[in-house]
């Protein structure tokens, strides 16, 4: 859909037992699979898609005092219900006008399909990832990975 038909439209999510809602304006800047170990480990899982809109179009609707921070790295610090867990929100140095919000917590479709893996280089070997879609690694998550259809393509010219 274009950019432009869905400016505006307001997406709403919460956790599992409903005390945490939230909402975010569209378009979200990004959706991305994460595959690293602080992902991996806090939401027990074999890897988190998330995606990111912009602080000034995120609001906590209900339950801003049900919400949990906690510092995952010292760099970030990561938000979850403290009634039913839910693994809700990021909010990082790296990206400081962002917030970072896990896929499964919205309650409809984000008008955004996942764009890309990072972190793809830490992931898990009991699960396969079969898409075409770019994958990122190294020191930071997101170094493009020789794997890439694209990159691999450049290296030979
Ligand atoms: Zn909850
Ligand atoms: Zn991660």
């Amino acid at each position: 859909m274009e950019q432009s038909a869905i400016a505006n439209q307001k997406l709403q999510g919460g956790c599992f037992c409903g005390r945490v809602q939230y909402r975010v304006q569209l378009p979200v800047k990004w959706c991305a699979h994460c595959h690293c170990e602080i992902c991996r480990k806090t939401q027990s899982a074999p890897f988190v898609t998330w995606f990111g809109v912009e602080k000034i179009n995120f609001e906590v609707l209900r339950g801003e005092a049900d919400i949990a921070w906690f510092d995952s790295s010292q760099n970030a610090q990561r938000g979850h219900c403290i009634h039913c867990g839910t693994p809700l929100f990021f909010v990082g140095k790296n990206w400081p006008d962002e917030v970072h919000i896990t896929r499964e917590s919205a309650n409809a479709d984000i008008k955004q399909v996942p764009q890309i893996h990072v972190f793809y280089d830490r992931h898990v070997s009991y699960f396969q990832v079969d898409d075409q879609l770019d994958k990122f690694g190294g020191h930071n998550g997101f170094v493009p990975l020789a794997i890439n259809p694209k990159t691999a393509k450049e290296s030979n010219e």
